[in-house]
């Protein structure tokens, strides 16, 4: 390891693994021992350390705070029949770190050292990952401004962090979804592409009031016209149309989901027609009447595959075909579940090995 990429480690004092249920663990709330955290100052990133997991000290000036420059990764580390440890994808995660970072004007992290903070969090606390069929590690890595001044300006110091949390295995109810015609989560030259807080933060609204009225998730258009379906809450939109995977090309209003390009590539190499191109709303509807759309679905890291049981656009309720009796979505969940959990050969080198 070169000396740029040295790593401190503080050992916590006590394990808190045997107070742990790992028989309830809900997404996010429980976190192992350690955390990782570096700084940016001075211009370069320095003081990468593994500390015990626990709060921190910050001035309430800073300017993430006050106005949002501040965003996150999602992936996770699986653990194998054999014991042995990896992180799905981490280069596609390094890579889209980046893409925010430049957005936010932020720093950019060299992608050796994104990799190796998350490849030493997770190797301090191995023991954390699960070994229940289909319980996970979800790992949250997130960068964001510390200058404690209140005027509108990119900081000049900057706080890298990784947590790390077991996750049970997720419940993927069927989804009754709302085409959202009123709100919008990102327009045209905005950060729609980037993992930004405030993509989040402007989602919880018309998400609260999607949710009063009965929906599970929205599935946003596009801010001019609404007429083009653009993602599925805070995961990529897909669709199996006569056959062939059907999926709104990223562009500044969507972020380019590691899952999504993961399908793609499976899909694909199974022969399957792959289309990414616009997709208008009026033609989803049209072959979901015409029986023709056999698969809506969220992709993301959190669910895989989040299947849509019913739509609903402007007062007119459509349904889709029973989603657990999905060839299409049984076979490419269980194809990634093979891949990630070691099952099978990992032809493409997507799995990182701790
Ligand atoms: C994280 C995220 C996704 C899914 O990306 P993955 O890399 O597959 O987890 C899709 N859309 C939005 C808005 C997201 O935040």
């Amino acid at each position: 390891m070169s000396d740029k990429l040295a790593i401190k480690v503080t050992k916590a004092a006590h394990s808190k693994l045997p107070n742990v249920d790992f028989e309830n663990l809900p997404f996010g709330k429980t976190f192992s021992d350690h955390m990782l955290i570096g700084t940016y100052a001075d211009g370069a990133w320095k003081d990468f350390e593994i500390v015990p997991f626990g709060d921190i000290s910050l001035s309430p000036a800073i300017s993430a705070l006050h106005y949002g420059q501040t965003f996150f990764e999602g992936l996770k580390a699986y653990r194998h029949d054999d014991g042995k440890i990896s992180v799905f994808r981490p280069d596609k995660n390094a890579k889209r770190f980046n893409i925010s970072a430049e957005r936010m004007c932020m720093p950019t992290l060299p992608e050796e050292m994104f990799i190796e903070s998350i490849a030493k969090l997770v190797d301090i606390d191995r023991d954390w990952v699960p070994s229940k069929e289909g319980y996970t590690m979800y790992i949250r890595p997130f960068m964001f401004a510390t200058d404690p001044y209140l005027g509108v300006a990119p900081s000049t110091t900057y706080k890298f962090m990784v947590l790390v949390c077991p996750t049970g295995a997720y419940f993927s109810k069927n989804l009754n979804v709302k085409i959202e015609t009123e709100y919008t989560r990102s327009a045209e030259g905005g950060f729609g592409y980037a993992k930004a807080a405030g993509n989040y933060a402007g989602s919880l609204f018309p998400g609260k009031k999607a949710s009063e009225k009965g929906f599970d998730q929205i599935l946003w258009t596009d801010a001019k016209t609404h007429e083009y379906v653009e993602e599925m809450g805070a995961a990529n939109a897909m669709f199996v149309i006569n056959g062939k995977l059907v999926t709104p090309s990223t562009r500044d209003t969507i972020l380019d989901g590691v899952t999504r390009d993961s399908i793609i590539t499976l899909a694909k190499s199974w022969g399957m027609e792959v289309e990414e191109r616009r997709v208008a709303v009026a033609e989803v509807l049209e072959a979901i009447e015409n029986g023709t759309c056999t698969d809506a679905f969220g992709a993301g890291t959190a669910a895989t595959i989040a299947s849509v049981a019913e739509m609903y656009h402007n007062g007119k309720t459509y349904v889709l075909p029973d989603p657990s009796k999905s060839e299409f979505a049984n076979k490419m969940r269980k194809a990634l579940d093979d891949i990630k959990y070691g099952r099978v050969e990992d032809t493409r080198g997507w799995n990182y090995m701790i």
